[in-house]
């Protein structure tokens, strides 16, 4: 270890100087005409306010003519006139490496088609519609089944080579040994490739969070059941712990009663879905501080794809027994005060971009439009474990922001129409002005 430390320090040393080399020369000021910004902790409008911003974080916030006597002669202004501003929204369930058909064996032809330097560059795309549609950070969980790709598209957004949201990812996912995609492969194709990492057994599972941990996950993701409940509490408790010992965060797919309750126990801190969550598991999240991630929009997707479908009796029965199920659930979570954080669940090429489509979702369940907005944008950044670099328009934080024509406390809808974005400074798209 003696002989290897000066190589360490040499390598560190080498890292540090290509960092600075790369760094762009300082963003001059920006000062931003905001129109009426909301403060989305308040709850409220900032009537003719201004935003100073000095390279990629926020400066001040507060009145325009209060702001503008004392900013630099030489701020670039940006005047959005009579927009709402908004701090860049959130969505903390995306896949954006995966663009599968919505067919039965989509999920099997994609991974046997596509190779996964092509999924990245899929990925590329998704992540540009992404941030354009005012999503300026994402918590992506799990690249189904192409591997590291999303590891890689975050450090390529992150030097700039790649224009997209900041991004935590959950690289490869982690399930039970067969009970996740693809299913229905024949299995003599051992080298198959599959949707996660299957694991059987607390110490496989403690080797796959290792393995992803070592190869840039910024979270885990467990799949704690799939119709059934899948892995064992045991087993999600050793990989809670590993990921909790490094600092990590889990979140855990889970739509059974069980498996929500398994995953709970275990320490997960957030739920995925938890579509048929009981009364016992929403209590217990709300005991322990667990986040639910509802994914309801792609719900609603796939009902309005299958408006054309011929569904017996029986089938639209099921069908609409799910939905109610699904509508007690987000109600009893909001009055028992689980946190919820909104998160879109895209994973087909017609659903990515259209993040904003949960929030709308989310108010047809009875959430009020503004505790929407703060799914997509406090609670996500707190979820994400970012609460002090975005989610709220304050000094300190990253300067993302978008804009969007009319009140969303009125209409939620206008943020399907997102007419400015701004991470870090930059203005990633504006179509205010001619
Ligand atoms: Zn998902």
């Amino acid at each position: 270890m003696r002989v290897r430390a000066p190589v360490l320090v040499l390598s560190v040393l080498l890292c540090h100087f290509a960092a600075v080399a790369q760094l762009p020369i300082a963003a001059p000021s920006i000062f931003i005409k905001a129109g009426k910004p909301l403060d989305v902790t308040k709850g409220s409008y900032i009537d003719n306010a201004g935003i100073w911003i000095e390279g990629d974080r926020i400066k001040e916030i507060g009145r325009a003519p209060d702001i503008q006597s004392h900013v630099p002669k030489n701020a670039q202004v940006i005047d959005l006139g009579r927009a709402t501003v908004l701090p860049g929204l959130i969505d903390c369930h995306t896949h954006l490496m995966a663009r599968v058909p919505d067919t039965p064996d989509g999920y099997t032809l994609n991974l046997a088609t596509k190779s996964q330097a092509f999924r990245a560059l899929e990925g590329a795309f998704d992540a540009r519609i992404t941030l354009n549609a005012g999503f300026t950070a994402v918590r992506d969980v799990e690249s189904e089944g192409s591997g590291y790709a999303d590891v890689a598209l975050r450090d390529a957004i992150n030097q700039g080579l790649a224009e997209g949201p900041r991004m935590l990812v959950a690289t490869r996912g982690i399930a039970a040994v067969g009970q996740y995609e693809p299913f229905g492969v024949s299995p003599d194709l051992t080298d198959f490739p599959t949707g996660a990492q299957m694991v059987s057994g607390v110490e496989e599972a403690r080797r796959a969070v290792r393995e992803q941990i070592g190869h840039g996950a910024d979270l885990i993701k467990v799949y704690a059941d799939w119709q059934y409940p899948t892995l064992t509490v045991e087993e999600i408790r050793v990989i809670v712990e590993e990921a909790h010992r490094q600092g990590l965060k889990v979140a855990a797919h889970a739509t059974t009663p069980e498996g929500i309750r398994n995953a709970v126990t275990a320490g997960v801190d957030s739920i995925e879905h938890g579509h048929r969550a009981d009364r016992q598991d929403l209590e217990l999240m709300k005991a322990k501080g667990t986040f639910l991630v509802p994914t309801v929009g792609v719900i609603d997707a796939l009902v309005e794809k299958s408006k054309n479908e011929q569904l017996s009796p029986e089938q639209i029965k099921a069908r609409d027994a799910f939905l109610q199920g699904v509508q007690r659930v987000i109600q009893q979570a909001m009055s028992l005060g689980v946190k919820i954080a909104s998160g879109f669940d895209a994973s087909s090429p017609d659903r990515q971009g259209k993040n904003a489509n949960e929030l709308l979702a989310l108010t047809k369940r009875g959430m009020p439009p503004l505790d929407a907005i703060r799914a997509a944008t406090m609670n996500a950044a707190e979820l994400l474990g970012w609460q002090n670099r975005v989610g709220t328009l304050e000094p300190g934080k990253y300067a993302d922001l978008i804009a969007v024509e009319g009140d969303p406390l009125v209409d939620i809808t206008v943020l399907q129409h997102v007419k400015f974005v701004m991470k870090g400074g930059a203005v990633v798209k504006n179509t205010f002005s001619p």
